[in-house]
């Protein structure tokens, strides 16, 4: 038998997200945030399961891009980054790349490029988060550059991004959100400003595009429970089973480091996952770890291949029982909570050796 670690990748649960991001943007229209592998979910299945139901895709850079349109993929494809050399315009011109524009350079790599086409344009525009984007005061000279420009296709987004939206009770975003009406209300532009929280959490952050990732995948960007993310379904469920199960007597370590002692006599089970599979290696003592459907808690060091259980106070346990290490029962931010990371890395960060199961294709 093959190593039982696996995630199982829920379309139909990818699809009920979907949705209900559809209809909390209204009649805004609906970019789906597919970067970094669809947030370690595969990113050619999920993009998928969800053309049908968005009107766009978006990555970090033209390379996923690519992967999607030799998969087959058809919608525009917006790279939110924008492009890093000047060559990768003619590429996004022939395949139906949106280009984000967020600094000078770009512009003018633009304005100078000989393509095929014009090139559908977003313009980005620093509304606080301070990371990309062109100051609120420079928006409408750029935009008139731009619309004078045949680089440029007709419909240009005025885009920002929210850099708090997942704290409900602080100003910062309802600042961001004026700001940036102040100074785009009168250019007659369609407007995107809602990432997950925004849509959630944030109605005056919805508009003509929203862009959602992490609430596609079914994790809440909000630590606390919320009437809306609390419809999420959870699409990545990471699995495996109990591989062996020892005593251990009061006194005696387990694992690299001796770093946890065994304070009782102890019944500990090892699980193949490990870092090696992205499994936080910083998970503490303690992060829970559903086994035969009961929680337990991590002891000792995450390695490379394996991770203890102590399964002291669970009924007997044999080996080959199943294991969930986040998805349905622990949520994918908790483990994130004993690891001091948030749900977005953890799901992320699954790497290839793990492979992916999907229901619902
Ligand atoms: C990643 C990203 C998103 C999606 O954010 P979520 O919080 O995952 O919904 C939206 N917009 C931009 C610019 C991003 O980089």
């Amino acid at each position: 038998m093959a190593r039982p670690t696996q995630a199982i990748v829920d379309l139909e649960a990818l699809r009920h997200n979907c949705r209900l991001a559809r209809d909390l943007g209204g009649d805004g229209q609906l970019m789906a945030v597919v970067k970094a592998n669809a947030y370690g979910h595969g990113a050619v299945a999920a993009a998928q399961a969800l053309e049908p139901l968005v009107s766009a895709f978006a990555v970090a850079c033209i390379e996923e891009a690519e992967e999607l349109r030799n998969a087959g993929l058809t919608r525009p494809i917006l790279l939110m980054e924008g492009i890093f050399e000047a060559e990768e315009l003619e590429i996004a011109a022939q395949r139906d790349f949106w280009v984000m524009l967020q600094n000078h350079r770009q512009v003018e790599s633009l304005e100078s490029a000989s393509l095929p086409r014009p090139l559908t344009c977003w313009l980005k525009l620093d509304s606080g988060m301070h990371r990309l984007g062109f100051s609120l005061a420079e928006s409408t000279a750029l935009l008139e550059r731009l619309r004078a420009s045949d680089k440029v296709a007709d419909e240009i987004v005025l885009a920002t991004h929210l850099a708090r939206a997942d704290e409900l009770d602080n100003s910062f975003t309802p600042q961001q959100i004026t700001a940036f009406r102040q100074h785009t209300q009168a250019l007659g532009a369609p407007c995107s400003m809602a990432n997950s929280p925004g849509l959630l959490g944030w109605p005056e952050s919805r508009d003509a595009w929203n862009r959602a990732g992490v609430m596609l995948y079914g994790q809440s960007p909000f630590p606390a429970s919320h009437p809306e993310a609390d419809k999420l379904k959870p699409v990545m469920t990471l699995q495996s089973e109990v591989i062996a199960l020892r005593d251990v007597p009061v006194g005696d370590t387990v694992g690299y480091g001796g770093a946890w002692t065994a304070e009782r006599a102890s019944r500990i089970a090892t699980i193949p996952v490990g870092y090696g599979d992205g499994y936080p290696r910083n998970a503490g003592n303690g992060t829970p770890v559903l086994v035969a459907g009961r929680r337990a808690a991590l002891v000792g060091r995450v390695s490379m291949d394996m991770i203890t259980v102590d399964v002291t106070d669970l009924p007997p346990i044999s080996i080959g029982e199943p294991v969930e290490l986040f998805g349905q029962a622990i949520t994918a931010n908790e483990v994130a909570s004993h690891a001091g990371s948030i749900g977005y890395e953890i799901m992320t960060r699954m790497l290839p050796r793990v492979p992916r199961r999907y229901l619902g294709q």
